[in-house]
Order: structure tokens, then C-alpha cells, then sequence
């Protein structure tokens, strides 16, 4: 007999694949659903497949196995949770999680497949220490297991243990708030308790737009473990809060918000709480809603992280930065060794045919965000970060692995909540068993309004590709790039808040490693050229510029491309080369003031970009050159003219009529007049050069 699977599409319908139409008379067949014995009251061939309809609806809390003559096949449920017949039954929109009041707490897990869930309560919050536990059966109703327990629990450390028809777990909970160091037990606590002074009146610096946003991408041990961050709070949450070198440093370049990378918990085995001797970005999630411990002063008490995050985003807040969080739901630290799967083995993840599991984020396991419960969760999440962290924007990690249904909810959720927070993500087309038309891709953009993308044409091209070391692109001078780099400028996507403009980011080499690669014949002097003319071109498209940290004053890894696990002094921020790099960082600085300072570089529509932005025709080789006009956008410039010349050489460029002033060329950009131009200029090798003009044309 061939290799046959079977599985569930309806509560009464096992689909067999592989089989002989001719072994499935009745009499060769038999089922059974634990104790239970299920009879076959038809067999119908549908697509090719068999196709059995039984008498009574299967248990899906104990195993089925459907006999062939001997063979003995034990029949997979997990497509049976892609359907109406699941959702309807089982679907809950209550909330789950440990809800804390001092006079009665309440637990809520959802696993429909589980026999009985007990609510283990410790008083320690590691498992080496020896002690009674508290053992509380919690009781069912339609999947959802609860308890509420009537005593002040504050201070008490949890775990679920799973009964599943072959095996127990125990787990933390994934709704988890708190926890113990290392993250393997949930912690029950007063979360008010956490609240810096003036929580309360906390607020983040007013946006209007989401294309007024600067954002700037940081880890938060890298930005201050160096030595020469001088701050007390190396590598931690309080380094950022302090009045030292990094936070004045953000201050002054003017940025609008910072994004940091991974900061809820991610697995101890990445990085041990306990004894930090591994360096790990944190790409792996272990509790999505508690912030990571390592950064924190003490990550033995579960209060220290949330109070220091707290107080570290009240203070960018009063110092005028915005926090973006890098979220990763699209997969966790192991398969197997996580909440979701030993709460609800094959609900939350996607799987292949063959029962392993889909691998389309080379993590070895992908989330399922169509799966009703599991986008539950990433709304509640997001929303749980908003709100009780005061957070202002989300960068999705391989977003093209979820679904554009669970995106727009998350966009709408959001908008929900009463402020403008951010919503954008890694877009990229990925090899996932969602159908084409529903990843959460690039492709899709159109299907995503107010969902930004990465925008990885404008990154390869003006700097090269990222696949490939050598490759040069249009600021280095590589030929033929001006159509893309014309796109660009006008947004590639139907609403220019969708496209986040980048060069570099924490993947791949830094913007200065990968010019000494692709430019490795060129002086000093022409690299920092090609690097300023890189992120002037980031911020002069329209769309919402992201820069990465240190690019400011030529962050190099030397040359590590891939440093998520490198050491400190590879991923660091060595802030000595601000003064190195002075020219660069000013440059850098100005640009952004520019931005700031002109809405015609920030529109907001489609249609505005059609109607204001004109491109110079017949310009020289590599050159692009535009006019951004009529006062766009309410910009007090009637016509700002913008020409990127990537030439090695002074390039001569005809003018439109009229009288220019040049506002901003290789060493200063601002608003006042540095120069009077009419017919044509000299542009500066490897250069931007800003014009303004007050003519209508
Ligand atoms: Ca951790």
C-alpha cells in the first residue's frame, strides 16, 4: 500500500491521500478517537482523494487513528483549524493572560485540544529552588481554560501544565506580562506598581504625518556598551536616559524617532539572563510581551525591566524622540520549545503536509498570523505595547510571512487606539504556505494603505546590491541608474507613507563597509562624497527616511557582514569617530534639519507628487535633477531644484529660466542663499546640490 496521510477538514470528514479507492471498503476500515469507536457512514472520491464522512464528530482532545486493514494511520488535525467549522466552535475574543486585581486574579488559556490545564503558582521565579507549588485544576468551557483565585497573588510566579492526550507540559504563559530570570515562569504583578512619576501624563512629541518621520534604528546595548559612551548605565535600558554622549547625540542630529531592535524577551539561550557572556541582536522570541532582561539593572526581579523600559521611553519622550519597537512575530526561538506549542501543538505554526514544520524565515518555523487565535494574539500584543508602554511605532520582521488580512487589522487597531503610530515592515516576498495574493509582501503594497515597506530598490540601487559585496550603485557611480534612482524620487508605492527609504540598516555590511568594498580604489575624501550622497538621496525622496545608527559618522563592523552574534566590539557604537568623521556627521545633520524644515521633501499624496514634482530633462550621464514646485506641500520655497551628480567630475548642467539660489551643495545645506545662478551651474563632483527658486513654472 502506498504511504497514506490522512486529515481533518470537518469534524466529521477525514481526507485520505495516497490510498486505493478499492482498500477503503468499510469492512478493511476502522477508527478510533481515543476510547471511542467512529463508524464511516460514506466514502466519496473528491479531487482525486478520499474522502470519509462519519457518524459522530471527532474529538480533537484525543488522538484518531484510522486503520487500513493493519496499517495504522493517525489522522492529522491541523487543517481542521484552517476552517469555519473550527472557528465558529472555538474562536474566543476574551481576554486571555493573568489579569491582576489585589483581591481576585484570573487566568485564562485557550488549547481546545487540551484534556485539563492546572495553574501552577510558585514563589521563586527559577526552577532550582525547591519549594511547594500551588496546584489549581482550572475549568473549560469551549477550549477556554480559566480560574480565578480569590487572595492577593502579587509577587507569585506561574506556569500552565498541559494535559495533551500523549504527553504533559509545562510552560509559561504566552500572554505573559512578567517573568522570572530567563524568562520560564510568568510573574504576577501590579502592573501600575511599574509606572515612572508622571506616567500618567506621559506623551509622545506630536506627528502629523507618518512622512515627517526621521527614524533611526539602534540596539540598545550597542548604542551606549562602549567605553567611550562615558554613561554609568553601559548596555542598558538607563544608558539612554542618561544626560551623557549618546542621548545628546540623537538630540542634536534631530531625528524623530528611534527604533530600537529586539527588546522583548528572547530566548536564554541566545543570550544567557543570568551570565551575559554571548552577544545576540535577539531575533529570537521567547515572551513577546515582556521586555528583554539583559538590559535591564537586575534581571532577578521582574520589576526592574518594565520599570526601566518604562523610564526610558518617558525620557526620550520628554526629550522629544518617538520609540519604534522591532517586533518579531513571524517566528519563535525553537519549534518545539515554546508556549504556543506546548499549549496548543500545531495551531500557532505553520506546517507542511508531511507534519514538519513550514520554514519560510530560515528559522526553522513560521507563525501562523491567518489563524484566528494566533492573529488574536498579534493584535493584543501590539496593542498591549501601545498602550501600557506608551510605544509610537512597530517594524515587523519579515512581515512578508504574515497575511495582509492580519496586517490591515494591526493598521486598524492601532489607528483604534487614538495616536499616530507607526506601522511598517520587512515586505519581502517569502517562501510560506500562505497563497501568493495574501503574503503581506511588496507585491501586495497596494492592499496595505498606511503600511510601510522597506524599500529595498532605493537601497540597491543607489548603493549596490546587498547580494552582491563589489557592486557599486548610482552614488558610486554605476551607470545607467537614473530612471530607478527618478522612481525613487516619487515614491514607488500608492501613498508615500508606504515607503521607508534606506541605504543601510542593521543587515549587511554598514553603508562605510560596503562603499570600501565597492569603492576600495577610492581616496578618503571620495567615500565619506559617495557616503553623504547615499542618505541625501534617502532624504530627499519622498517617503519616510531610515537611517542606521553610527552611518551618521561611518559606522564600520570591519567588514562583518552578518553580526548578529559578533562581539561587542564589532557591533558597538564607537562614539570617537564622531569626531573623525565631523564633516559627514554635520552634513548628515543639516540634511535632516532641510527635511524638517521643508514639507515640499514630506508629501503626503499620490496626487500631490503627480502634480509637484518635475524632472530636468537631457541632463548629463548620472545625474538626476528635479523640481519640487507651486509651494508643495505648503513649503515656503515656491521651487526647491534638487540635482544628484554622481559623477567623479564637476558636471556643467543647464538651468530652467530664471535666477537660483544655490541653498545647499557639498559642505552646507540651510535656507540662506550661498550662491546666484543663472543658465547653467557647475556641479561638485559626487554631490547634491539644493536650489531655490521663486518664478511659477
Ligand atoms: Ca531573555
Amino acid at each position: 500500500m502506498n504511504t497514506l496521510n490522512a486529515y481533518l477538514t470537518s469534524f466529521t470528514t477525514i481526507v485520505v491521500e495516497g490510498g486505493n479507492l478499492s482498500d477503503f471498503f468499510h469492512n478493511n476500515l476502522k477508527i478510533e478517537n481515543g476510547e471511542n469507536k467512529i463508524n464511516i457512514i460514506n466514502t466519496l472520491i473528491i479531487d482525486g482523494h478520499i474522502q470519509l464522512e462519519l457518524d459522530k464528530e471527532i474529538s480533537i482532545k484525543r488522538e484518531t487513528i484510522l486503520y487500513v486493514f493493519d496499517t495504522a494511520i493517525s489522522v492529522n488535525y491541523i487543517p481542521l483549524y484552517d476552517t469555519s467549522y473550527f472557528n465558529k466552535l472555538f474562536y474566543t475574543d476574551e481576554t486571555l493572560g493573568c489579569i491582576y486585581n489585589k483581591e481576585e486574579s484570573t487566568f485564562r488559556v485557550w488549547s481546545p485540544i487540551a484534556i485539563q490545564i492546572e495553574l501552577l503558582l510558585y514563589k521563586n521565579g527559577e526552577s532550582q529552588i525547591n519549594e511547594d507549588i500551588e496546584v489549581y485544576p482550572m475549568s473549560e468551557n469551549n477550549g477556554l481554560f480559566s480560574i480565578s483565585i480569590n487572595k492577593d497573588l502579587e509577587g507569585y510566579f506561574y506556569v500552565y501544565r498541559v494535559h495533551l492526550d500523549k504527553c504533559i507540559n509545562e510552560t509559561i504563559d504566552p500572554y505573559a506580562t512578567s517573568c522570572g530570570i530567563n524568562g520560564l515562569r510568568g510573574h504576577i504583578l501590579d502592573l501600575n506598581k511599574t509606572n515612572p512619576v508622571n506616567w500618567e501624563k506621559d506623551l509622545a512629541p506630536n506627528l502629523n504625518n507618518f512622512t515627517d518621520a526621521i527614524i533611526y534604528e539602534a540596539s540598545i546595548r550597542d548604542f551606549t556598551i562602549n567605553p567611550n559612551s562615558k554613561v554609568q548605565n553601559k548596555g542598558n535600558y538607563l544608558g539612554l536616559t542618561e544626560n551623557g554622549i549618546p542621548l545628546s547625540h540623537i538630540k542634536d542630529l534631530g531625528i524623530t524617532h528611534i527604533q530600537f531592535m529586539p527588546m522583548f524577551d528572547f530566548s536564554y539561550i541566545s543570550v544567557d539572563e543570568k551570565n551575559i557572556i554571548k552577544y545576540n541582536w535577539g531575533y529570537d522570541p521567547q515572551n513577546y510581551n515582556i521586555p528583554e532582561g539583559i538590559y535591564s539593572t537586575n534581571p532577578y526581579n521582574p520589576y526592574c525591566r518594565i520599570k526601566e523600559l518604562k523610564f526610558l521611553i518617558q525620557s526620550l519622550h520628554q526629550n522629544g524622540l518617538r520609540i519604534n519597537m522591532d517586533v518579531v512575530y513571524n517566528h519563535m526561538y525553537s519549534p518545539t520549545e515554546n508556549s504556543f506549542q506546548k499549549i496548543f501543538p500545531g495551531y500557532y505554526f505553520r506546517f507542511n503536509k508531511d507534519g514538519s514544520f513550514v520554514n519560510g524565515s530560515a528559522c526553522d518555523n513560521d507563525t501562523a498570523s491567518e489563524h484566528l487565535m494566533m492573529r488574536k494574539f498579534i493584535l493584543d500584543s501590539v496593542t498591549y505595547w501601545a498602550k501600557e508602554y506608551h510605544i509610537d511605532g512597530f517594524r515587523f520582521d519579515l512581515m512578508g510571512l504574515h497575511d495582509v488580512d492580519t496586517m490591515n487589522l494591526v493598521r486598524e487597531t492601532l489607528n483604534n487606539l487614538g495616536k499616530k503610530i507607526m506601522l511598517y515592515g520587512e515586505g519581502w516576498y517569502m517562501n510560506t504556505t500562505l497563497l501568493d495574493t495574501q503574503k503581506a509582501c511588496l507585491n501586495n503594497s497596494y492592499k496595505m494603505p498606511h503600511i510601510g515597506h522597506f524599500n529595498d530598490t532605493l537601497r540597491d540601487c543607489v548603493k549596490g546590491s546587498v547580494f552582491e559585496k563589489m557592486d557599486g550603485g548610482f552614488a558610486s557611480g554605476k551607470p545607467n541608474m537614473e530612471d530607478t534612482i527618478k522612481s525613487c524620487v516619487k515614491g514607488i508605492f500608492s501613498t508615500p507613507d508606504q515607503s521607508i527609504n534606506y541605504v543601510s540598516c542593521h543587515d549587511n555590511n554598514t553603508l562605510w563597509d560596503k562603499i570600501n568594498l565597492s569603492s576600495s580604489n577610492e581616496s578618503l575624501e571620495t567615500k565619506k562624497d559617495i557616503q553623504k550622497l547615499c542618505n541625501a538621496i534617502v532624504f530627499t525622496c519622498q517617503g519616510i527616511p531610515f537611517m542606521n545608527s553610527g552611518v551618521e559618522f561611518c559606522r564600520t563592523k570591519d567588514g562583518v557582514e552578518n553580526s548578529f552574534k559578533s562581539a561587542d566590539n564589532i557591533n558597538w557604537i564607537d562614539w570617537d569617530r564622531k569626531n573623525e568623521f565631523k564633516d559627514v556627521y554635520d552634513y548628515y545633520k543639516r540634511l535632516i534639519a532641510f527635511r524638517k524644515a521643508h514639507p515640499a521633501l514630506r508629501m503626503t499624496s499620490e496626487t500631490d507628487i503627480r502634480n509637484n514634482i518635475e524632472f530636468l530633462n537631457d541632463t548629463p550621464k548620472n545625474t538626476v535633477a528635479f523640481i519640487l514646485k507651486n509651494h508643495a506641500n505648503g513649503d515656503s520655497f515656491e521651487n526647491i531644484l534638487i540635482i544628484y551628480n554622481a559623477n567623479k567630475y564637476e558636471t556643467e548642467i543647464t538651468l530652467p529660466q530664471g535666477i537660483w539660489h544655490v541653498v545647499g551643495n557639498k559642505s552646507s545645506i540651510g535656507e540662506v542663499s550661498l550662491l546666484e545662478v543663472q543658465t547653467s551651474i557647475k556641479l561638485q563632483p559626487i554631490s547634491m546640490t539644493i536650489m531655490r527658486s521663486d518664478l511659477n513654472y
